[in-house]
C-alpha cells in the first residue's frame, strides 16, 4: 500500500510533474484511503488482479470529494468487477485501429493527418479508454521507430497535420517533445501540429515554462487538445495551467466522453462547457462512449445523448455546445449526432 502524503496546496505546488508521476496511487485500496472511502460501501469493486491496471496522480485525487463513494471522478477510475463480464458489441479494438497501425507508433485513419503514438503510458488510467488494449508492447517508441515516423511523414505530401497520441504523449520529456516537434516542422507540407493530452488536467504542474517554449518556437500552429469529463476536474491550478498555454496563442480545445453517472446530465455538461470556457478552453468534442470491452456500464444510448445535447443547446450559447459524435470504425471522419429537442 502507498503511503498517505497529506492534501497540502503548498505541498503539492512544490511538486515537480516527473514526481507526481512516480508518486501516483496505483492500488485501489490506497486511492480508497486517500478519497477516505471504504471497501465495503462501494458495490461490486474490484480488488483483484487488473489487465487494466489502476493509475491516479494525487492532483487529479485530491479534487475527488472525501468520503463520496459516488463522486464523478472517482467513477472515472476506479474498477468494478463488472468489467470483466463480456458483453454482446464489446470488443478490444472497437475502433478497428489495427488495420490503421501500419507501422509502429504510426496510425493513418484520416486524411490528410496522421497519429504519432508517442508513448503506451498515461498520468491516469481511464476505465473507459478505448485504448485500454491497445498492444502499446508492439508501438515500442524506439527512436529508431521515431526516425521511420518521420520518414513515412516525409513521402505523403498529402499529410498536413500530426498529431502527438498516445498514452499520453506530454509524458515525454521536454527536450525529447522539442527535437520531436523540431523534425516535423521541418517537413514542408505538415502545417499543424496537435497535441492529444489530458496531462494538463490530471496533473497541471506539466505545463512548464520549457514546454510552452516547444510549443510556440516552431512555425508549426498548434493545437492543444485536452481530456475533461466533469468541471471538478478543472480547479484553480489546472485553469491557471491552462490559461498560460492559451496565453501563448495555442488554440485549446477540449474532448469529452458522455458517462453513465459521471456527466449524463444536463446542468453537468453546462458546468464543464463554463468552466472549460473561463479557463480558455473551447469545449469541442462530446463523444459517445466507444464500444471497448470492459466500460459497457459507461454506455449511454445514442437517442438519450442526443436530447441532453438539445437541452444544453437551449441553455448556452452556440460556442458552448460541443458537437457530440461517434467514431466508427472505417469512416473517413468522426460522425456527428444532431440535437433531439
Ligand atoms: S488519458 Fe486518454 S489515453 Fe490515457 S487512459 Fe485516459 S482516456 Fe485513455
Amino acid at each position: 500500500m502507498c503511503p498517505i502524503i497529506p492534501r497540502s496546496d503548498q505541498f503539492i505546488h512544490s511538486i515537480s510533474w516527473q514526481s507526481e508521476l512516480s508518486r501516483a496511487i496505483k492500488d485501489v485500496r490506497s486511492l480508497l484511503d486517500y478519497t477516505g472511502n471504504q471497501p465495503d460501501n462501494i458495490d461490486g469493486l474490484d480488488i483483484g488482479e487488473l489487465d487494466f491496471p489502476l493509475r491516479v496522480p494525487r492532483p487529479y485525487a485530491n479534487r475527488i470529494e472525501h468520503g463520496n463513494p459516488d463522486d464523478p471522478l472517482l467513477r472515472q477510475v476506479l474498477p468494478l468487477s463488472i468489467e470483466k463480464n463480456h458483453v454482446t458489441g464489446y470488443v478490444s479494438d472497437p475502433l478497428r485501429e489495427a488495420n490503421s497501425n501500419i507501422q509502429p507508433g504510426i496510425i493513418h485513419k484520416y486524411k490528410g493527418r496522421v497519429l504519432l503514438i508517442l508513448s503506451g503510458a498515461c498520468a491516469i488510467n481511464c476505465r473507459y479508454c478505448f485504448r485500454r488494449h491497445f498492444p502499446y508492447q508492439d508501438n515500442q517508441n524506439s527512436s529508431a521507430e521515431w526516425q521511420s515516423a518521420l520518414g513515412y511523414i516525409r513521402q505523403d505530401s498529402s499529410i498536413t497535420e500530426v498529431i502527438l497520441s498516445g498514452g499520453d504523449p506530454l509524458i515525454n520529456s521536454d527536450k525529447t517533445l522539442q527535437q520531436l516537434s523540431q523534425s516535423i516542422a521541418e517537413i514542408a507540407h505538415v502545417k499543424r501540429l496537435r497535441i492529444h493530452t489530458r496531462l494538463p488536467v490530471v496533473i497541471p504542474q506539466r505545463v512548464t515554462d520549457e514546454m510552452l517554449d516547444w510549443l510556440t518556437q516552431s512555425r508549426l500552429q498548434t493545437i492543444v487538445v485536452i481530456h475533461a469529463n466533469h468541471a471538478s476536474e478543472i480547479d484553480e491550478q489546472v485553469t491557471n495551467a491552462l490559461l498560460k498555454i492559451r496565453a501563448r496563442g495555442i488554440t485549446l480545445l477540449n474532448q469529452s466522453v458522455l458517462l453513465k453517472a459521471v456527466n449524463d446530465d444536463v446542468n453537468t455538461l453546462k458546468q464543464l462547457s463554463e468552466r472549460l470556457f473561463q479557463a480558455g478552453v473551447m469545449p469541442y468534442y462530446l463523444h459517445l462512449l466507444d464500444k471497448v470491452q470492459g466500460a459497457a456500464h459507461f454506455d449511454i444510448p445514442s437517442q438519450q445523448a442526443q436530447l441532453l445535447v438539445g437541452q444544453l443547446s437551449s441553455q448556452l450559447a452556440g460556442y458552448l455546445v460541443p458537437k457530440l459524435v461517434r467514431e466508427i470504425a472505417g469512416e473517413p471522419s468522426k460522425t456527428p449526432l444532431l440535437a433531439r429537442f
